[in-house]
């Protein structure tokens, strides 16, 4: 499968969509939240947002921040990490033994990076991006899954924006 799904064209002032050319027509995403790859890579970094809507979750940032910022080298805006455990995996990685499958337990608090798997952006030039995908994750082409659409791609893009924008600092 070529890694490229579709080419967004973006308002350079406002950062707005304002073409979208999606390249696979039949495809589609839904997270199938198995966890087999994502959760295990080491717990991902933490935007300042993203460690508020863990600690409305119910926890304390003792229990799952680590403040170096591991594999953020290029992300200097991120304020810590989710703690692994020692096998690699994300502390809030579970196992679901009545449905035999590996869940997030944090699902709808988790952090923005956890969102953008598996897709990624690469820039073509001053206007165009080309959104592409990391195959190695069992939510693509899911039949029951969202095409990409507007919505889909627009939804993204805010989650990338508060992975990237340099002015959303730790403190
Ligand atoms: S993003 Fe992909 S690999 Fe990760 S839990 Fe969802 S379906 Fe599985
Ligand atoms: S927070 Fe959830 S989705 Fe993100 S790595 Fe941990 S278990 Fe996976």
């Amino acid at each position: 499968m070529d890694d490229i799904v579709a080419l967004i064209t973006l308002d350079p002032k406002t950062r707005a969509i304002t073409d979208l050319s999606v390249t696979q027509k039949q495809f589609r995403f839904k997270c199938k939240r198995c966890a087999v790859l994502c959760c295990k890579l080491g717990g991902p970094p933490l935007t300042k947002k993203d460690i508020e809507q863990i600690e409305k979750a119910g926890y304390a940032k003792k229990d799952f921040l680590e403040p170096t910022n591991r594999n953020a080298e290029n992300l200097p805006q991120m304020c810590g990490t989710l703690k692994t455990r020692p096998d690699g995996s994300c502390i809030f990685l579970q196992q679901d033994l009545e449905q035999n499958c590996f869940t997030c337990s944090i699902y709808d608090y988790r952090p923005s990076l956890c969102r953008l798997y598996p897709f990624s952006l690469e820039n073509l030039d001053s206007k165009r991006i080309a959104l592409k995908i990391i195959p190695c994750c069992m939510g693509l082409n899911n039949p029951e899954g969202n095409v990409l659409d507007y919505k889909f791609v627009s939804c993204y893009l805010e989650h990338l924006l508060d992975v990237i924008l340099p002015n959303k600092k730790c403190n």
